[in-house]
C-alpha cells in the first residue's frame, strides 16, 4: 500500500465504522445512499485522490470489497480503499480509553468490544504519523455537496482547536446535564443555540491528528483521573460514546473545537421531540441554509432531492 497513508495534502482521507454490515440490510441500504452520493457530488483535482477508510470485520469487508465499485461508477475523481480490522484497532484503543468507558458507555459493565465506539477520540494515537488529518463519517448520511469542501473546512480551525463538529440538533444533553443545570440556573451547559452549549453530534467530525497529537491539553484530557474529575463535576453519566467525551470536555475547554456549521451534519432523528422535550425541541432542531450533509440518525427516512 506504500503511500496509501500519507499524509501528503494531494490524499484527502475520510473513515468510516463498517462493522456487522453484513448481516443488516438496514446498514447495507445506508451505505448504499451514501456512497452513491458522496460519487455524485464529488469533485477533486487531477492529481488528487480521496482515501476511503473502513474499520471492518471480515464478513463486512468482504462485501464492502464487492458493492464499493458498483456505487462509485460514477465518480469522476481517483480514490483508494483502505480496511481496517475492527478487532486489531480495538486492541490498540481498549488501553487508552478503559477508564472512560464506564462514564459513556449504556449498561453498567465496560465491555472490551465497546472501545471502538472511542476510536475518534484517541484516532491520533493509533493511526501512523504520516496521517494529519481524517474526517470520521457515519454510514447514515446523504450527500448533497461536494465532499472536498468539508475538508476545507479544516484551513478554519483557530490555533487552539484539535476537532471539527457540529452541535448535537436535539435536546439530549439538555437532558444528560438535568442535575448540573438544576445546581448552575445562570450556566449555557445544555442550552440552546445560539447562545447556549448543546454539546456535540458525531455523526461528521474533522480530525486533526497532528493537532490532537500535540495538545497538551487534550492527551492530559484523556487522563483517567480527568475524566473522572470532569464526570463528576457535570454529574455526566451518558451512553454515546465520543460524542458524551467530546460534549463532556467542550463544556469546560470549548477551544479545542472548531464549531462546524449544522448543514454540514443536519440531523434528522426527533425522538426527544416526543420524550418530554416538545416545547423546545425547535430551538435545537433549527438549522438555517442550505444542507451539505443529511444525517438520517435513529434511522430516520432522509428526504429525496
Ligand atoms: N455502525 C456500524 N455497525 C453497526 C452499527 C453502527 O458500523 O452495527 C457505524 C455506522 O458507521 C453508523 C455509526 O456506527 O453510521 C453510528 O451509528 P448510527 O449512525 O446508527 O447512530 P445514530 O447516528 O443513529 O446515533
Ligand atoms: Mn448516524
Amino acid at each position: 500500500t506504500g503511500d496509501d497513508l500519507d499524509g501528503k495534502p494531494s490524499h484527502f482521507h475520510a473513515l468510516m465504522m463498517f462493522t456487522k454490515v453484513y448481516k443488516s440490510l438496514s446498514l447495507q441500504q445506508k451505505f448504499q445512499v451514501a456512497m452513491r452520493s458522496m460519487a455524485k457530488h464529488g469533485r477533486f483535482l487531477e492529481d488528487e485522490m480521496l482515501v476511503l477508510h473502513y474499520v471492518s470485520d471480515a464478513g463486512s469487508q468482504e462485501l464492502g470489497e464487492k458493492m464499493l465499485p458498483e456505487l462509485l461508477l460514477d465518480a469522476t475523481f481517483r480514490y483508494e480503499v483502505v480496511f481496517h480490522n475492527v478487532d486489531a484497532l480495538t486492541e490498540k484503543l481498549f488501553p487508552i480509553v478503559e477508564a472512560m468507558q464506564k462514564h459513556f458507555s449504556a449498561g453498567s459493565g465496560t465491555y472490551y468490544s465497546d472501545a471502538i465506539f472511542f476510536l475518534s477520540v484517541a484516532m491520533h494515537r493509533i493511526m501512523p504519523a504520516e496521517l494529519k488529518r481524517i474526517v470520521q463519517l457515519d454510514l447514515d448520511l446523504k450527500f448533497r455537496s461536494n465532499i472536498r469542501d468539508l475538508f476545507q473546512e479544516f484551513n478554519h480551525f483557530p490555533a487552539e482547536a484539535v476537532i471539527g463538529i457540529a452541535r448535537e440538533m436535539q435536546p439530549v444533553y439538555r437532558h444528560t446535564f438535568w442535575q448540573y443545570r438544576k445546581e448552575n440556573p445562570k450556566s449555557y451547559v445544555g442550552d440552546p443555540p445560539p447562545d447556549g452549549l448543546p454539546g456535540f453530534n458525531s455523526g461528521v467530525m474533522l480530525l486533526n491528528l497532528d493537532a490532537m497529537r500535540h495538545s497538551t491539553l487534550y492527551n492530559q484530557l484523556l487522563e483517567p483521573e480527568r475524566v473522572a474529575r470532569l464526570a463528576e463535576k457535570y454529574h455526566f453519566r451518558g451512553h454515546l460514546g465520543d460524542q458524551d467525551f467530546f460534549t463532556m470536555i467542550g463544556m469546560e475547554h470549548r477551544e479545542l473545537f472548531y464549531q462546524l456549521s449544522c448543514s454540514w451534519n443536519r440531523q434528522l432523528c426527533t425522538w426527544w421531540r416526543e420524550h418530554g422535550y416538545g416545547d423546545v425541541f425547535q430551538l435545537y432542531y433549527h438549522c438555517d441554509g442550505p444542507v451539505h450533509i443529511y444525517h438520517g440518525n435513529c434511522n430516520t427516512p432522509i428526504p429525496d432531492d
